[in-house]
């Protein structure tokens, strides 16, 4: 049974003088236990729409989001507040910056034990505060007592980190979204940070989605990924593929762009000519105002055709398990012409 099913999920924002933003756009996707489901886009594609979304920040339009296990279909079937109190225990988010998830009020203990009451089984005393050291240790951060005491001023970033992450296992839950778990860390550290998540999601059988723009690390750390483009996915499947093959020209410019230590300076030179025409379509996209139509990639696509301003493609299966939203990879619809527009 998958851990967490999202079905045409749609989110529109309101926006001040009327008119609406669909921030995600029909999105559907399944995460099994066990799984790193990595969502990859630049700022602007909605992936953080669907981390508020799925964490209940925000409402969605239309569309379901389903937790599987017996315990979340029977706290559903208890009523609304138990619907919610199971949700929240079930799915549990790592924030992007450990410097603010933490009150620094507070001690290390205090951050641990608040969920341990909401949705743990532990009660008060030793219990519970063996059961705080025994998070502290999950997350390597040791002598467990000593970090305890601590308030989050006296740890480094990468300790602020493991904070939060232990924070979110409190609850010991099915789901973990880590929305840019890293982008806020020391380089020197991230690859620690990802292992360590990589190791708890193996351990406790956690289903992992992984928010990122880092291509690199998405492909390290994930079976699968999905790229999102302006709300919608353009791109998903295995990881390898999506980024060895990249089949959407969106992607094939994200992954040009990475770093890459094997890339040779001519692939380099490529890349940065190929970020200044990402930043160059960005004007573009905000000065064209009737992409509806047609596919939303197309005033930065280098092979747009005439179809592409009139309808919008599907998403095709470009090999098996690896699909791409572009008319380049489907038949055009049949009087369609394929000249560059
Ligand atoms: Fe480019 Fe057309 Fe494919 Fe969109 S559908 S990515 S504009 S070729």
């Amino acid at each position: 049974m998958s851990a967490l099913t999202v079905t045409d999920l749609t989110v529109d924002y309101h926006q001040r003088g009327g008119g609406r933003l669909r921030a995600v756009d029909g999105l559907s996707f399944e995460l099994e236990p066990g799984q790193t489901l990595a969502l990859v886009g630049e700022s602007g594609s909605g992936k953080s729409t669907v981390v508020r979304t799925l964490s209940r920040f925000v409402k969605p339009s239309s569309g379901r989001i389903a937790l599987g296990g017996d315990a979340a279909q029977d706290a559903a079937r208890r009523g609304r507040r138990a619907e919610r109190r199971a949700y929240h225990k079930t799915l549990q988010l790592v924030f992007q910056d450990p410097f603010a998830s933490l009150n620094p009020m507070h001690t290390v203990a205090h951050h641990l034990r608040r969920p341990l009451l909401l949705h743990g089984d532990h009660r008060r005393g030793a219990q519970l505060e063996a059961a705080v050291l025994d998070l502290l240790r999950s997350v390597n951060l040791t002598p467990a007592q000593d970090v305890a005491r601590k308030h989050p001023h006296e740890l480094s970033g990468g300790q602020r980190q493991r904070v939060a992450i232990a924070r979110a296992l409190a609850t010991n839950p099915k789901v973990l979204l880590a929305d840019e778990p890293v982008s806020m860390l020391d380089v020197s550290i991230r690859l620690e940070i990802l292992g360590l998540l990589d190791r708890l999601k193996r351990d406790r059988d956690l289903a992992l989605l992984y928010v990122t723009h880092d291509l690199a690390t998405a492909r390290h750390f994930s079976s699968q990924i999905m790229v999102m483009y302006r709300g919608e996915v353009v791109e998903r499947g295995p990881s390898d593929r999506v980024i060895l093959y990249p089949a959407h020209p969106y992607t094939q410019m994200l992954a040009a762009a990475a770093p890459d230590p094997a890339r040779t300076r001519a692939q380099s030179a490529e890349a940065r000519a190929q970020r200044i025409a990402r930043r160059d379509g960005h004007g573009a996209e905000r000065r064209e105002s009737a992409l509806d139509g047609g596919c939303r990639f197309r005033s930065r696509c280098p092979f747009a055709m005439d179809v592409c301003a009139t309808r919008p493609p599907d998403l095709p299966t470009a090999e098996a398990g690896h699909v791409a939203r572009c008319w380049l990879l489907e038949p055009r619809p049949t009087g369609a012409s394929g000249a560059a527009s």
